[in-house]
């Protein structure tokens, strides 16, 4: 019989979900759990945790995995209109499941490598970017998208909703791999679709992932045409079922922040998005936080953050731009946007207490959460289910020289007659 237990550190600092510190010996167990160590216990690996911080593993709400095929300065500088003209749709027209395993490996490597170990991705082929996940031995909430425009991936909004009826039908709630049901936005899906996809969501009790307010423009124009705005439209036409995740929020009054409250909504903070592509607004979280919305952090895809999917960079960028927006340097501690990045996490990740960043440590070894959020530090061990994806700084589940030299093949053709 195997032990239950993954691996001992010893002489290591944990911290755990509530963010309290641990000094000592630490068991990790297969089922995410753990325990003090009394050095006897029967484990698969034996770890000197002495140079390693352990936290829970990092998460990312938002995310469009293989637009690493259009990271990072590629369309840099455009205004969006020009950008989705000019570079993101001429390049998604030649999008295949090849270039989306390509993208979505390139993916999984920089999540694991900057400690992530969930995301919820929105994306074309979502089938192709599941088992890339789960291959590399993470989570993922993988959102096939849903729109009324013709999609590289489906002709019309029906196929992309009969897609995922089958890949949710084939699914258990215990799946590391859970698909959603991304319906793009209220600007590229129709009334029907969004009731059909919503349906699904019940019948199937999926998830659904929507863009919410992310722009001025968005906004002006549901109203325009149907007399509210966005989240009460939603609400209107009995949208929202529990746990849908909506990314951005940025233009919201707050009758409709109580109704992402009402339906229990995940909100999803992307502010490196909203700045790089100047939306002039980012989601207000005084607000939120006053009515109790779950709200999380994202990065958006490779090519509107600017900054890859390094969501360490990005708590930071919202602590930063929160306590900016409002005047408040109070606002959004270190350690409470870590429990925004790592909430409901099951997975753990040790990070290098050797590097640089994660210098001074403090008088009484407590700044390691703020040395994190705002300076980032090395991962070295990653574990999902009591399985080492990562080890010693070397990702055990994806050949990464293998994994980018593929990404650099596929830009070539990607990209042809474009950029
Ligand atoms: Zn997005």
């Amino acid at each position: 019989m195997t032990s239950e237990y993954a691996a001992r550190y010893t002489n290591s600092v944990l911290y755990d979900d509530k963010g309290e510190k641990h000094l000592g010996d630490f068991l990790l167990h297969d089922d995410g759990s753990w325990s003090k160590s009394n050095g006897d216990e029967d484990v698969r690996q034996v770890i000197d945790g002495s140079n390693k911080l352990l936290t829970r593993s990092l998460q990312n709400w938002h995310t469009h995995l293989a637009m690493q095929l259009n990271a990072r300065d590629f369309s840099d500088g455009f205004v969006l209109d020009r950008w989705l003209n000019e570079a993101i749709f001429p390049t998604e027209a030649k999008l295949n499941p090849e270039f989306v395993r390509v993208g979505a490996t390139a993916a999984a490597c920089e999540l694991i490598a900057t400690g992530s170990s969930f995301a919820a991705d929105m994306y074309f082929y979502p089938a192709v970017t599941g088992h890339v996940l789960d291959n590399a031995g993470i989570r993922g909430l993988v959102g096939g998208p849903v729109s009324d425009f013709a999609l590289p991936s489906h002709l019309d909004a029906k196929s992309a909703l009969d897609e995922l009826d089958t890949l949710l039908s084939k699914q258990s709630s215990t799946d590391r791999i859970q698909y959603a049901i991304a319906t793009h936005s209220v600007y590229t899906c129709s009334e029907e679709t969004l009731i059909r996809a919503s349906e699904l969501a019940e019948k199937r009790s999926g998830r659904l992932h929507i863009h919410v307010s992310e722009t001025r423009k968005e906004v002006a124009d549901c109203f325009e045409k149907t007399g509210k705005y966005p989240v009460e439209y939603l609400d209107c036409i009995d949208f929202f079922k529990p746990n849908t995740v909506c990314a951005h929020a940025s233009w919201v009054k707050k009758n409709e922040i109580r109704i992402l409250k009402k339906h229990d909504v995940t909100t999803v903070h992307c502010p490196s998005s909203n700045m790089k592509l100047a939306c002039g607004g980012t989601l207000s979280l005084p607000a939120f936080q006053a009515e109790g919305v779950d709200v999380r952090i994202g990065t958006d895809g490779a090519a509107s953050s600017g900054n890859g999917l390094n969501i360490l960079a990005e708590a930071r960028t919202a602590a930063l731009v929160q306590r900016h927006d409002h005047w408040d340097p109070t606002l959004l501690p270190a350690k409470d946007v870590f429990q925004m990045i790592t909430k409901d996490s099951k997975d753990w990740v040790a990070w290098d207490l050797e590097d640089l960043r994660m210098f001074p440590r403090g008088r009484s070894n407590n700044r390691h959460i703020a040395n994190l959020v705002f300076n980032g530090a090395r991962c070295l061990d990653m574990w999902v289910d009591g399985v080492a994806v990562r080890m010693d700084g070397i990702t055990q589940t994806i050949d990464e020289k293998l994994a980018m030299q593929e990404l650099d093949a596929s830009v070539e053709s990607y990209y042809e007659g474009i950029e």
